[in-house]
């Protein structure tokens, strides 16, 4: 066994050695289920196969709202799992028959145009010369920021757009899980509107407050997620003791790390919180950069996807609630009604974390509510609601961009009228 694993750990250095690009993870034939779990019993059954992780791997995990799961199947566990979906009578519904065929369609989409824009995804390297451009146009209301490097050197990048010295802030993180593209992607868009709207509500938005906005901020993983494998996750940090890699930024936050199973002790594991709070770089890198502005701002939104929740604090329990729970109910029904009456009609559902969604512990946003103390905080989880999930078309991008600008006017305005801004 062992000589085996020096074999091909051999095997991929020498592949490594010869060629630039190592061949793309690809998808043929993987498909996307969702399943609605009725019992303990069938949830036991799901969270024993997502340890799997070369052939199960859960989209959305179980919530207590709409009692389904979203897990992807390989094509050579598909037959031993519809098996186990008939003997613990789990009711499934087949959502994307072949993830490869959407990962090609994103990527056709994405090759037809050598210009920056919102019709297609790019790359980081695209996004940050676009950034570059950005600063250089618009220089006497711009600030570009860097909060420090990523685990493989690279610079995490922001920007500050600010009207006048003294504005209450708002911060935006974005893209902490890799595969989630439609985040970085709106948060650029969102960055070009407060530069370049004429609307008068936007104008507004862009000139009362100072932003602070984050478009890539796990900018290994992403970069990963477009060489290698749309589905990557995590960070891209080794570990000593596993032979997976990365950890999730979104779990290795020091505030309640750990409890109540909101994070997984498994290096394998998509939710895997890293040996220790801070284990990563980049958490910590961002952690130190809001302490050293956390006079500066008031609200904290993180960019997700998928699901259409607006998710506020706490993710770590179901059991508690903050003391302004109500006032982030009041400003979510905000945010989700100004959605809803957009032409799409499409529907948000807001609350906490933990009660409504599942329990995740060590989350950013948990952090900066309790550590930092900024009461309102959340967790945007962008379109869509499974069928195309983590590749969602390039053509649903500018729908989900003027979604969140109509929640987040409604957002922010409900936040100024309760004096939290
Ligand atoms: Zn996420």
């Amino acid at each position: 066994m062992r000589v085996i694993w020096v074999l091909a750990t051999l095997v991929v250095l020498v592949n490594a050695g010869t060629l630039k690009d190592p061949p793309k993870v690809r998808y043929d034939d993987y498909s996307v289920h969702r399943l609605s779990i009725r019992n303990k019993i069938q949830l036991s059954l799901i969270n024993r196969l997502s340890e799997l992780s070369d052939k199960f791997n859960v989209w959305k995990e179980y919530d207590e709202h709409s009692k389904q799961v979203d897990i992807m199947v390989s094509p050579a566990a598909s037959r031993h799992f519809q098996l186990l979906l008939k003997l613990y009578g789990i009711s499934s519904q087949l959502s994307i028959p072949n993830v490869q065929k959407l990962i090609d369609d994103e990527h056709v989409s994405s090759r037809d145009s050598g210009t920056f824009g919102w019709r297609q995804y790019h790359e980081l390297a695209e996004i940050y010369e676009w950034l570059d451009n950005i600063v250089a146009t618009y220089p006497t209301v711009t600030e570009e920021f860097s909060i420090g490097k990523s685990y493989e050197g690279r610079n995490i990048r922001g920007i500050k757009i600010s009207h006048g010295a003294n504005k209450p802030g708002i911060f935006i993180e974005s893209n902490i899980h890799a595969r989630e593209w439609i985040t970085s992607a709106t948060a650029t868009w969102f960055i070009n509107e407060l530069l370049t709207s004429q609307k008068e509500e936007v104008r507004n938005l862009a000139e009362s407050y100072d932003w602070y906005i984050i478009p890539v901020f796990n900018v290994d993983g992403f970069e990963y997620s477009h060489r290698s494998n749309r589905l990557w996750r995590k960070t891209r940090q080794p570990h000593a003791t596993s032979k997976c890699i990365g950890v999730d930024g979104n779990r290795n936050f020091d505030s309640h790390f750990m409890e109540n199973n909101g994070a997984s002790a498994d290096p394998c594991s998509e939710t895997y919180a890293g040996e220790d709070p801070w284990s990563e770089p980049e958490t910590k890198a961002l952690a130190d950069y809001l302490t050293s502005i956390k006079d500066k701002f008031d609200v904290y939104l993180s960019f997700h996807s998928y699901g259409q929740w607006l998710l506020s604090p706490y993710g770590h329990t179901a059991e508690e609630f903050p003391e302004n729970y109500n006032d982030l109910l009041e400003i979510g029904a905000a945010f989700g009604s100004a959605i809803k009456n957009l032409v799409y009609s499409t529907d948000y559902v807001h609350g906490s974390t933990a009660s409504v969604l599942y329990v995740a512990s060590g989350s950013s946003v948990d952090w900066v509510f309790n550590e930092l103390n900024k009461k309102v905080a959340y967790t945007i989880e962008f379109r869509d609601k499974g069928n195309f999930g983590f590749v969602l078309p390039p053509a649903q991008i500018l729908a989900n961009c003027e979604e969140l600008m109509a929640g987040m006017v409604a957002l922010i305005d409900k936040a100024h009228n309760l004096k939290y801004i």
